[in-house]
């Protein structure tokens, strides 16, 4: 589905940007790998890719860096000959009650998960529109469509990154470009691991389907998406989360 296109992951070392990385290689795409500092992971993720055939290469980047994420895109495009997705998975958590939250927490969240997508996006732009072709997928979450307790920094980014996907859409649909937003539910990773058990089970209780999802259940839709199967699919916001928010 995706023969010889090239595929930029951010936050690719582990968790959901890993999968998407591997479903991506599978289905026939190159990949850069984006990682913030976990270079052990990003380094095994680079292997199991070129163990596909494929071509992997790792970039360490902020992404919350404007400047860190420009030099980054621009080496990727000299390294792999240009880009054809961007998927902007990197995000990060740090919870607690609006009563308590600092605004360390609440900036920190708000770069990462979505000023980052905002430099990434930004950075490739020029690229899609000259090639008139290219797929944005983001990975939002049901946390910016429903909010969620302690999570008023990780809601608001998410929420913030539905209307970034939307305005995208809107202005490089002349130009062939499909933005789409992926909203996960509860899946399984680093991520989710940090919570207690108690946590965990109260969470499974609210979802229809009673279990957590799996990494590679976001990366079957994100494949998809980044297919030609998908090239009259924009703007959308596709929540992947086992009923949790139905
Ligand atoms: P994870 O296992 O914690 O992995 C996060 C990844 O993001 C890591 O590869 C990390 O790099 C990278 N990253 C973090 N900050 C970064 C930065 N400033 N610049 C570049 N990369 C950065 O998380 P996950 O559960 O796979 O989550 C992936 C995405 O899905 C996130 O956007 C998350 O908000 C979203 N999501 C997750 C869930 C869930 O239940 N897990 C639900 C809804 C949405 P290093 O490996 O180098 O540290």
């Amino acid at each position: 589905m995706l023969t010889n296109k090239v595929a930029i992951v951010t936050g690719a070392g582990r968790g959901i940007g890993r999968a998407i990385a591997l479903g991506m290689a599978e289905a026939g795409a190159n990949v850069a790998v984006v990682y913030a500092g976990n270079v052990a992971a990003a380094n095994e993720t680079v292997q199991m890719i070129e163990n596909l055939g494929r071509k992997a290469i790792a970039y360490k980047c902020d992404v919350s860096s404007f400047e860190e994420t420009k030099s980054t895109i621009d080496q990727i495009l000299v390294d792999f000959g240009g880009a054809d997705i961007l998927v902007n998975n990197a995000g990060i958590v740090k919870d607690g009650l609006m009563l308590s939250m600092s605004q360390e927490n609440f900036d920190a969240v708000i770069a990462t998960n979505l000023k980052g997508v905002f430099n990434t996006t930004r950075h490739l732009y020029s690229h899609f529109m000259k090639k008139r072709a290219g797929r944005i997928i983001n990975i939002s979450s049901v946390s910016g469509l429903m909010g969620n307790f302690g999570q008023a920094n990780y809601s608001a980014a998410k929420a913030g990154v539905i209307g970034l996907t939307k305005t995208v859409a809107r202005e490089l649909a002349g130009r062939n470009v499909t933005c789409n937003a992926i909203a996960p539910g509860f899946i399984e990773t680093d991520m989710t691991a940090a919570l207690s058990d108690k946590v965990t089970e109260a969470a499974v209780t609210q979802i229809p389907l009673k279990r957590m999802g799996k990494a590679e259940d976001i990366a079957n839709l994100a494949v998809f998406l980044a297919s030609d199967n998908a090239s009259y699919i924009t703007g959308e916001i596709i929540k992947v989360d086992g009923g949790l928010y139905i």
